[in-house]
């Protein structure tokens, strides 16, 4: 059985937040799990369907209880306040234990923020299929990964039947998460547990703010093509740096924590405002050169992440050279990416970026550094070897629809000659100048 297979019929776990998603007036709360279980069905996954409703079960009608659990729900008593939190450790607490394949299923509406986050980096290291369900959409959290998803009360129309015949399941268990065991929800300990917890219990932990940022290779890795892109505007070649020693840098960064395979490097840039002498360096060590202007390099990047994927199953890595910020939407399709696939991704920046970003990274360089990773005897022998045996990197132009050529001298008569470019204005944001372009 493939992998693909296997989840299929693998357990589905359910957690329900029965105040973002209640029970509707007048619905048979019975209805509940037969619902759930004919909406996974619909989209082939048929495993045993596991439930655990979260609320301030205080407030839950005495029928809707009985009803949850004569079908086998489990009822979780909360303090409104908690829920998310609480459902969130609960589900780290279960993916500690419960290796995949499995399907995890969150009916709630406050996954965005930090929860969704966590949840999008714990999925980019350990892949569990993930559904989702909700009243009101929200669309701020795009790099989580969804394989399937429903608004609550379609879902629960839809599975709306002939209505179950009682007793054909045992009861489920009820637990209060503020006394940590079943108690009864009006005893006197209990409600001191809830007044002392709620001052405890505020925001939602993040379990991967802390994780390390270099993993151990795994061995399909290890081998595996690594495709760079590189933002040359916010990472540039330092001032005096010969760009002939850019690529050796970064293959000695990738071997030194255990990478090996074959490295292909795309340089974005504007190259009419890029000296000359950095062109041939880069394209002498088989580095592709991509023309784009600061306005377009961004989505021409986007665009080149989207066939990266496309072109290279995985196991297969990304590096993303660039100064990101913690949701931006090249980090963000990237991280989808790993959520889906066994890939793997690495970020230099030309700072530390206060807010980590959502993408898990299997290195972190600092650019500088990691260009000076070279004695000055090494890189003398480096620059020798580089003249005997040159290559030449492919070179593109992203502002004319799918231009590209061989040769430096036709890339940059394209550049200078070309009327589209003889127009551009091009925009240096580290000096914030506004050239003309140069008379023909
Ligand atoms: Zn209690
Ligand atoms: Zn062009």
């Amino acid at each position: 059985m493939s992998g693909n297979d296997a989840v299929k019929t693998a357990k589905i776990v359910v957690w329900w937040d029965m105040k973002d998603c209640p029970i509707p007036e007048g619905y048979d709360a019975r209805q509940v799990r037969p619902s759930i279980e004919r909406a996974c069905k619909k989209i082939g996954y048929s495993g045993p369907v596991s439930i655990t409703a979260y609320a301030d079960q205080t407030q839950t009608p005495a029928h809707h209880l009985q009803a949850l659990s004569s079908t086998g729900v489990a009822v979780a008593h909360t303090i409104s306040e908690c829920t998310c939190k609480l459902m969130y450790e609960d589900i780290v607490e279960w993916r500690d234990h419960n290796p995949p394949p499995a399907t995890m299923m969150i009916i709630s509406d406050h996954v965005e923020g930090d929860f969704s986050w966590d949840l999008a980096r714990l999925q980019q290291r350990t892949r569990y299929k993930l559904f989702m369900a909700y009243s009101v959409q929200t669309y701020k959290d795009l790099f989580l990964l969804r394989n399937a998803a429903w608004l609550w009360k379609k879902l629960l129309e839809e599975g709306g039947g002939a209505p179950l015949v009682a007793g054909g399941l045992s009861s489920a268990m009820f637990y209060c998460k503020s006394c940590k065991f079943r108690k009864h929800l009006s005893s006197y300990k209990h409600g001191r547990e809830e007044f002392t917890s709620a001052r405890w219990y505020t925001g939602l932990e993040c379990v991967t703010k802390t994780w390390r940022r270099n993993y151990r290779v795994t061995p399909e890795h290890a081998t595996a093509k690594i495709q760079v892109l590189w933002d040359m505007v916010n990472c540039p070649i330092p001032e005096g740096y010969d760009a002939r020693l850019v690529r050796p840098s970064i293959e000695a960064a990738f071997k030194k924590i255990g990478y090996s395979g074959p490295v292909s490097i795309t340089a974005y840039a504007d190259y009419k405002e890029t000296p000359h002498h950095h062109l041939v360096g880069l394209s002498s060590t088989g580095v592709d050169l991509a023309h784009t202007l600061y306005w377009y390099k961004g989505s021409r990047m986007y665009d080149d992440v989207r066939q990266w994927e496309n072109d290279n199953p995985a196991p297969a890595s990304v590096m993303l050279i660039s100064d990101v910020d913690r949701d931006d939407y090249i980090p963000s399709l990237i991280s989808r990416y790993l959520q889906k696939s066994n890939y793997n991704c690495f970020l230099a920046y030309s700072f530390r970026p206060c807010k980590m970003t959502v993408m898990l990274t299997s290195a972190e360089w600092l650019w500088e550094s990691l260009l000076s990773v070279f004695s000055e005897k090494r890189r003398r022998h480096i620059l020798k070897k580089c003249s005997e045996n040159a290559s030449t990197g492919m070179f593109y132009c992203k502002l004319c629809y799918d231009w590209d050529c061989e040769s430096l001298d036709e890339f940059t008569k394209h550049l200078s000659r070309s009327k589209t470019h003889a127009r551009e204005i091009g925009y240096s944001p580290k000096n914030k100048r506004i050239r003309k372009a140069p008379p023909k």
